[in-house]
């Protein structure tokens, strides 16, 4: 039996950051992953394909440059799914390499093979080399998620596919059935559409993206509508075939039937809790594979901690480090902290929305008295030279003591864009800030200063 201070399951950014935060403790710390390679979801099929698959896209279809040169400009006339996954295949092995060099640097070990519990401090890694028994007075649960299967939904890896599948095209479809308006559905929707694809987008709630401002998700219903993507809201899938043509058919509860060249599943994620035997450390999960933790990552067995997607909401790859990373330091009572009511979010849409803080509707759900600054970049020198003209930068800020309650973005470097404004408003600014901030020129962030004085405007006016 190996014994190690603490043992992390699950290489993704949850257990990478639990890792390197043990062993900068100077704890002796065993990563355990059952891929052949590092990096998790996030790396090898989440958050890095997508997002690079998303910049190739931008890239060869030109869509940066259409507002300027016309919407016939082309990087490349005709794009293939290679060159796509071109690009992708060589992000994810970079970032694989980086993670496999970070971990190694920091002395902490790799052991490839499935890990389950057999105690509450041992556990067994079956691998390709056989079983190998290892032990620690602490473990960190990052186990992560996949995508969830429907038995209406008979994945076939090609044209009936999941969020893991994209890749796996042989070619990219004229038109493609996305079912599900989260942000994974409504990502890949903006991607297919940006290249030419018809989407429809199918989701059961009556509007995408429910969590984000609705100003934001109508300026990005608006888009999607332009790249003719038609939006089924209220609607509900009830089972998909596969038709004679090759192609697949969607019947909806509504009896509405739906055909496209093939069928994106993006519904709901289920917990990697399966083959841990949880029971024999004394801890179970939800009917999701979602483990209960408290606000320190406890599960109920004190010495063993769970962060990422596996605790559930927001399963966001940026809250996973901090999550990871909390869980350790608090293992070795190492003083740490993050603020956990205000993550940023990034939806990575075409364009791009960010936000952090309330939304409208919350603020006058709650009846707080606020008011609103908003800047367009077309008003901006920037936003003409880089050919977004659409985009906009929203401030909410309390009437009476002017502090920031929200800021919200749509448009290009929406997700870089928001950190200034996070920066002020997690440090408990006011939206005069902005006003008395010089900003380089020509940049998007003067955006905050046009919103700013638009909302101090409206103020000025109620007295
Ligand atoms: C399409 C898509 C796009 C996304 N885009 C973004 C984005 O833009 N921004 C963002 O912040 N987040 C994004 N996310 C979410 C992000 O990928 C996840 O939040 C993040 O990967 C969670 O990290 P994790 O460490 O909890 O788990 P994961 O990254 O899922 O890693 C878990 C690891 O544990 C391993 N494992 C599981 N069971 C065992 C076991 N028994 N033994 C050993 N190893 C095991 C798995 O093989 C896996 O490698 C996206 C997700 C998807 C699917």
């Amino acid at each position: 039996m190996q014994s190690y201070d603490l043992i992390v399951i699950g290489s993704g950014p949850a257990g990478q950051r639990a890792a390197i935060q043990g062993s900068k403790s100077g704890k002796r710390v065993v990563v355990v992953e059952r891929r052949e390679v590092l990096g998790g979801n996030c790396i090898n099929t989440g958050t890095i394909p997508s997002k690079t698959l998303r910049e190739a896209v931008m890239h060869l279809s030109g869509y940066m440059y259409q507002s300027i040169y016309g919407m016939n400009y082309r990087v490349k006339e005709k794009i293939s799914m290679s060159d796509l996954s071109f690009r992708v295949q060589h992000v994810i092995k970079t970032e694989a390499d980086v993670t496999q060099a970070q971990l190694t640097r920091n002395n902490v070990d790799i052991m490839f093979g499935t890990a389950s519990f057999t105690g509450p401090t041992t556990i067994k890694v079956t691998g390709t080399r056989g079983i190998t028994e290892i032990e620690a007075p602490h473990v960190v649960i990052a186990t992560g998620t996949r995508p969830a299967d429907s038995a209406k939904v008979p994945l076939n890896g090609t044209t009936i596919i999941n969020s893991d599948q994209v890749l796996q095209m042989p070619e990219i479809p004229k038109s493609l059935i996305v079912v599900g308006g989260g942000v994974i559905g409504v990502e890949y929707t903006c991607m297919f559409a940006t290249l030419g694809v018809r989407v429809v987008l199918v989701e059961k709630r009556p509007r995408l993206l429910e969590f984000a401002d609705s100003e934001m998700v109508e300026a990005l219903s608006y888009h999607l509508r332009d790249h003719r993507v038609t939006m089924r809201l209220n609607e509900e899938v009830e089972s998909v075939e596969e038709n004679a043509a090759g192609g697949v058919v969607a019947n909806l509860m509504s009896k509405k039937k739906i055909v496209g060249d093939a069928l994106l599943y993006a519904v709901g994620r289920q917990g990697n809790v399966d083959e841990m035997n949880l029971a024999c450390a004394g801890i179970e999960a939800d009917n999701r594979g979602r483990i209960l933790v408290d606000g320190d990552f406890h599960t109920r067995q004190p010495n063993i901690f769970a962060v990422g997607d596996v605790i559930g909401f927001p399963s966001l790859a940026s809250v996973s480090m901090e999550q990871g990373r909390i869980a350790a330091a608090r293992a070795f009572n190492i003083p740490a902290y993050s603020n956990p009511a205000n993550y940023p979010y990034g939806i990575y849409t075409i364009p791009e929305i960010s936000f952090i803080g309330k939304t409208e509707e919350q603020l006058t759900d709650e009846d707080v008295p606020y008011e609103v600054g908003v800047a367009y970049y077309r008003e901006i020198a920037r936003g003409q030279i880089r050919g977004d003209t659409t985009g906009r930068l929203k401030i909410i800020f309390h009437r009476e003591t002017r502090l920031i309650l929200g800021i919200h973005i749509i448009g290009e470097g929406a997700s870089e864009l928001l950190h200034i404004g996070q920066a002020v408003f997690i440090l408990g600014g006011t939206v005069d800030y902005f006003v008395e901030t010089v900003f380089n020129y020509p940049t998007l962030a003067e955006c905050y200063k046009a919103a700013a004085f638009n909302g101090l405007n409206k103020l000025a006016r109620l007295q």
